[in-house]
């Protein structure tokens, strides 16, 4: 075993960066761990209400000229800072790696991916242009124009700690506005270290600020008058219940990105290594704690005999859980590794009590990811192993519920309508794929099933940039999506202007 070598030697001191200076702690602060090795790499602040009020202040102080500031003048800041993002690029996904547990190559994954959002928004300039339409009546034009709206909030969650926030804060600031970011208190470096190259990037104080803590820093912002809009990313109680329902009180735009529950759909006609290939990434990838990952497996019997479906299902179960079985978990710094573990031993607890909950309610433990071997030396304490459960049905928690884990569910369905029922039986609409060879089923699939994502033949990674990160049912509350045109329009209000000429 090989580790690659860590680039947080010592612990590491988060800090609040505000009106471009990086302030000391004052107050409260919380241990950052190593989900693998368990060993402490940095402390992050706890920061409180009067730090949000100073991140806004700076904000707003700086808004007036960094929208006054030409479109391609700002495309050239975030040129510089996707340069910077490159030439760090290693460290960055190494942090990951550390201060989350992902593998290096998810790691790496995700740094390419939130740096294409720093690529895409340095196409502002044709990106924020207006329409014009001259003599809509005689001797007069109309025109639309789009302006920034003033100083955004960006809340994160923990399992992307490095691209999540780039799905709205390259845009946000493109089109002119200011930004207060509250990373996951949980890995919060990652955003201390872009913010470094903000900083080198040139971007001017005030206009991306950096505020860390908990649900304290999350109310103030929601309660911030000069907060216009928020953006956040996490769970579905706190997406809706908190962020959606305190925005319509406050009149703020808002952008909630929440849970999921996807479903996986396999017709008899899939080409089955490749199915199982793509279901292992899908299913595990990032230790399960994704809002795309597949969570329960369908498999669907359509225009198969009985005595064929029951073979189909027999040879897919056992295959999935052949390849699961072989997943090499451990440290993500151990190129080896394909599997990292979960966030901390909390979330394990969790997952732990949904593995008991499947038992109780009768679906067949297959492959028991508690019995954790690891590659390397490692403590247990956030490590499980891939599970897969058997004979579930949506309507068991184990099928019906959020796990955020290893863990997969094989259901059953005897033709492609009853997997649709099945899946538009859960109160999710994130994520849903298929895998078949046949065109009508996978129209079908995409045509009528209720979810924002839709894969064919691919489990399902965050849609492209230049794409809208999309959502539905519980899994979404507001109107636009981050990322893409959608993440624009949320950024800036068409105001129209009509003229006569004398
Ligand atoms: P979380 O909801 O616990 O936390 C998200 C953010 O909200 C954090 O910054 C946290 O500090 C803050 N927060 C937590 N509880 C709060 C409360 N009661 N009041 C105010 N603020 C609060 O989510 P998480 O555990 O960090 O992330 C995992 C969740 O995020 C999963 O449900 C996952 O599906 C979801 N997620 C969704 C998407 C998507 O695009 N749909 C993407 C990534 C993650």
């Amino acid at each position: 075993m090989t580790l690659l070598e860590e680039p947080l030697k010592e612990p590491f001191s988060v800090r609040n960066y505000i009106n471009g200076e990086w302030l000391e702690p004052t107050g409260q602060l919380a241990e950052i761990t190593n989900p693998a090795t368990c060993k402490t790499i940095g402390r992050v602040p706890i920061s409180t209400s009067e730090d949000v009020e100073e991140a806004v202040e700076a904000a707003k102080n700086a808004y007036p000229e960094w929208r006054r500031t030409p479109p391609l003048a700002r495309a050239r800041c975030l040129f510089r800072l996707k340069e910077l993002m490159e030439q760090h690029f290693e460290e960055l996904s190494r942090i990951q790696t550390m201060e989350h547990g992902k593998t290096i190559d998810e790691s790496r994954g995700e740094t390419r991916r939130g740096i294409e959002n720093v690529e895409v928004a340095t196409g502002i300039p044709s990106l924020m242009m207006g329409q014009n339409l001259e003599d809509v009546a005689s001797g007069i034009d109309e025109y639309l124009i789009r302006q920034p709206l003033g100083v955004f909030g960006i809340i994160c969650p923990y399992n992307f700690p490095f691209m999540v926030p780039l799905w709205f804060a390259p845009y946000a600031v493109a089109t002119g506005n200011c930004i207060v970011i509250k990373p996951s208190s949980e890995d919060p470096i990652s955003q201390t270290k872009v913010a470094e190259l903000v900083e080198e990037a040139g971007i001017p104080p005030g206009v991306w600020n950096i505020v860390n803590g908990g649900r304290d820093v999350v109310s103030s912002m929601l309660d911030s008058p000069d907060i216009t809009g928020i953006c956040f990313v996490g769970s579905t109680p706190v997406a809706k219940n908190v962020i959606y329902r305190r925005c319509g009180e406050t009149g703020k735009r808002v952008i909630a990105q929440a849970g999921a529950k996807n479903f996986i759909v396999v017709m008899p006609d899939a080409h089955r290594e490749k199915t199982i290939g793509a279901c292992m990434t899908s299913f595990y990838g990032n230790a399960g704690q994704r809002c795309l990952s597949g969570a329960n497996l369908l498999l669907v019997g359509q225009g198969q005999s009985e005595g064929e479906r029951d073979a189909f299902y027999k040879r897919f179960s056992d295959a999935f859980a052949a390849a699961a079985s072989k997943i090499r978990v451990g440290y993500g710094l151990d190129e080896s590794v394909q599997m990292g573990p979960l966030r901390d031993a909390e979330k394990k607890q969790r997952v732990l009590k949904f593995i008991e909950k499947g038992v109780e309610e009768g679906a067949k433990l297959t492959l028991d990811g508690r019995n954790i071997h690891l590659t390397g030396d490692w403590p247990q304490t956030c490590f499980l192993n891939p599970t897969v459960f058997e004979d579930v049905t949506p309507d068991m928690a184990i099928g019906r519920e959020e796990i955020f884990g290893p863990v997969a569910n094989i259901m059953t369905a005897p033709n492609l309508d009853k997997a649709i029922e099945m899946i538009h039986s859960s109160r999710f609409g994130n994520a849903a794929s298929i895998f078949t060879s046949n065109g009508k089923w996978a129209r079908e699939f995409q045509y009528r099933v209720m979810c924002g994502n839709i894969g064919i033949n691919i489990g399902i990674n965050a849609p492209m940039a230049f794409f809208p990160f999309s959502g539905m049912k519980e899994s979404f509350f507001g109107t636009l999506h981050g990322q893409g045109q959608e993440v624009i329009r949320f950024f800036t209000e068409s105001k129209v202007v009509i003229q006569r000429w004398f």
